[in-house]
């Protein structure tokens, strides 16, 4: 099997190298060297030409070895073929710099807090860190935040280096190495070193940003969800927006939105509540106009839920409110109903001669044709 020269463990920083092609297996090249990191801890996979073909990212065959999966539609050049590859750099150094922040953040929950990391995920909008922690208190993991960010001013070289399996246990690190043989060491100068495949920025500095914008309890533990750099950078600015609109929708200052939004919410409260008294009032009096010594009939014009709780008791004939959405409240003989609900094929149900359903169609000829079932053909 060809082996693979990976270079961007030597050169993270290489946009353009020459290549051949020495196998291809499907849609995938295998080349004599690549600057291709492929997909893997948590890291996306790089992304590209190669001459003019695009190669739509770049994954790990059984061996390890890169294979980079031409876009759709392209076809595999020959062996042999040389061309140049070239990285898509904004896509890749965005993941070098979140790949660091990543370390940076889980390096920091462990050295000041004792939070271990369990599993990581890069996205292009944040990075989650899950832990081993059942809970976290936001203090916390803003404390975290404030430490990243010093980290990023203070500038920390970032640099890898590839060990002996037992030298690299001898370094006790903060998480457990996964791997066999010799095992690549990232180290972040005085803040962390851990067993890690990735590819990084070469400086905490470029990081840029970092911002802690949330967590969430999965299975029993909790994920923290972060962003750097540019996606920082506009959850803070996208934020701001929200509490300018805030602000003007509610007429208030920003530290008053709170409080404000607090008083409509409740005032919006006591309106539902005198809607409802009101609603129940008219449907009293509706109903008191409606009922004659036989069936009563009533379209309504407020929703029939108003209705509930004012039917007369002890009203020997059935009677039907029906309202503009197409809801209706019966009261009357279950058995009627039952025959009411087969003749008109209507969704409906309930017990102790009060029932509840919807009807297709406008609420006059659904009255209609009800009186015409209800009061048959005497
Ligand atoms: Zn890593």
């Amino acid at each position: 099997m060809a082996m693979t020269e990976k270079l961007y463990y030597e050169n993270p920083y290489l946009e353009e190298l020459e290549a051949e092609v020495v196998a291809v297996s499907g849609s995938a090249l295998i080349l004599d060297k690549t600057i291709f990191y492929p997909e893997g801890g948590g890291q996306p996979g790089d992304c590209g030409l190669f001459g003019d073909i695009p190669i739509a990212t770049t994954e790990k065959g059984d061996d390890g070895t890169p294979h980079h999966i031409i876009a759709e539609g392209f076809l595999p050049p020959p062996v042999g073929t040389r061309a140049k590859l070239h990285l898509d750099w904004e896509h890749r150094y965005f993941y070098m710099r979140e790949h660091s922040a990543q370390h940076l953040v889980s390096a920091l929950l462990f050295s000041m807090h004792g939070i271990g990391t369990v599993a990581v995920h890069q996205g292009e909008d944040g990075f989650t860190v899950e832990t081993n922690a059942s809970d976290i208190p936001d203090d916390i993991l803003l404390s975290v935040e404030d430490a990243a960010s010093d980290a990023i001013r203070e500038g920390h070289r970032i640099w890898q280096e590839e060990v002996e399996h037992i030298d690299a246990e001898a370094l006790h690190m903060r998480r457990s190495i996964k791997v066999g043989g010799r095992v690549r060491i990232v180290h972040i100068d005085g803040i962390d070193e851990v067993a890690c495949g990735g590819v990084h920025a070469g400086n905490t500095r470029e990081i840029g940003e970092i911002a802690y914008v949330g967590k969430e309890r999965i299975r029993s533990h909790i994920r923290t969800m972060w962003k750097c750099a540019e996606p920082a950078v506009s959850f803070r600015r996208g934020n701001m927006e929200i509490v300018k609109a805030l602000s003007s929708l509610f007429s208030a200052e920003r530290q008053n939105i709170e409080k404000e939004a607090e008083r409509v919410i409740a005032e919006l409260g006591e309106l539902k509540r005198d809607v409802h008294r009101l609603e129940e009032r008219i449907a009293s009096l509706e109903l008191g106009k409606a009922l004659c010594d036989g069936p009563a009939f009533l379209l309504s014009d407020i929703p029939v839920s108003s209705y509930d709780g004012v039917l007369p008791e002890g009203y020997a004939y059935p009677v039907l409110v029906a309202d503009a959405s197409g809801r209706f409240l019966f009261y009357g003989d279950g058995d009627l109903f039952t025959k009411l609900r087969g003749a008109l094929q209507i969704k409906g149900g309930g017990r102790n001669g009060i029932f509840h359903g919807s009807f297709p169609g406008s609420a006059s000829d659904f009255i209609s044709a009800a009186r015409e079932v209800i009061c048959g053909n005497d």
